[in-house]
């Protein structure tokens, strides 16, 4: 019986991890999932003065309101059901369905997400150069993302349905180029979530990653391009803006 239920039990597992529809619904909710911990935040800035103190733009009014959170999130699932949520169904019955017997090796899986987030970093540095250079470009992907002057967490992907789909493109590319295997691509999207929702988290919080790897830009880094448009082009790392003349530390 138990074998049974095993047997069942995976071939369920395999039509769900087989479902055309998995990778946009598992993109969204894991990026609502992060930005769960900084909607809390939000919440007790209004009655913690130490969590407002970790406010990058301190200064500059009080957090985002709940209406706003939900407005966003509208927008954001909106886009995602209209948008991502087709391309990925496409691309995923376009892809061969077969998946490796075997999990990569803890370094194969490590270089190859180096690897992903080194090559996405780069190929979204060129591509976000172009939309603030190119004004036809901006005016019809990029300013949707540029609304927010002080953005925050669930903002990292409320972007235009161009510009999603341009980005989503860009990862699958990386991934492509790197030869990845399936697990070390569901690494790289998850940790590729992650550095988005804290780059526009608005907080310079005390243990966030860019303080122990440097070669990171971090949420402060991230806000001066959203305040000056001009500055900290590349999404993560640091090293293009700094070779171009472009990077603009913290203030
Ligand atoms: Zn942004
Ligand atoms: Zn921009």
């Amino acid at each position: 019986l138990f074998g049974m239920i095993h047997l069942i039990s995976q071939s369920g597992q395999e039509d769900i991890l087989l479902s055309p529809y998995l990778p946009a619904s598992f993109a969204f909710l894991t990026h609502v999932a992060l930005c769960a911990p900084f909607l809390a935040l939000d919440a007790l800035g209004s009655v913690s003065p130490r969590v407002r103190s970790w406010r990058i733009a301190a200064g500059s009014g009080p957090p985002p309101s709940l209406r706003r959170w939900f407005a966003c999130f509208l927008r954001v699932l909106y886009r995602y059901v209209t948008a991502v949520l087709p391309a990925t169904a496409l691309f995923h019955s376009l892809r061969s369905p077969a998946l490796p017997q075997l999990a990569p090796s803890c370094w194969q899986l490590f270089v190859e997400v180096f690897a992903c987030l080194l090559l996405f970093d780069t190929l979204f540095f060129i591509w976000h150069v172009s939309m603030h250079r190119v004004p036809w470009l901006y005016r019809n992907t990029h300013r949707l993302h540029h609304q927010h002057h002080v953005p925050f967490a669930l903002a990292a992907q409320d972007s235009g349905s161009l510009e999603l789909l341009s980005l989503l493109l860009l990862a699958l590319s990386s991934t492509w180029v790197v030869g990845c295997h399936p697990l070390s691509e569901v690494f790289f999207h998850l940790i590729n979530s992650w550095l988005a929702v804290e780059d526009h988290c608005g907080y310079e919080l005390p243990w966030a990653l860019h303080r122990q790897l440097p070669c990171l830009g971090g949420a402060a880094y991230h806000q001066a391009h959203h305040t000056l448009h001009s500055v900290n082009y590349a999404p993560y790392f640091i090293h293009w803006d700094v070779l171009f003349g472009t990077y603009r530390g913290p203030v």
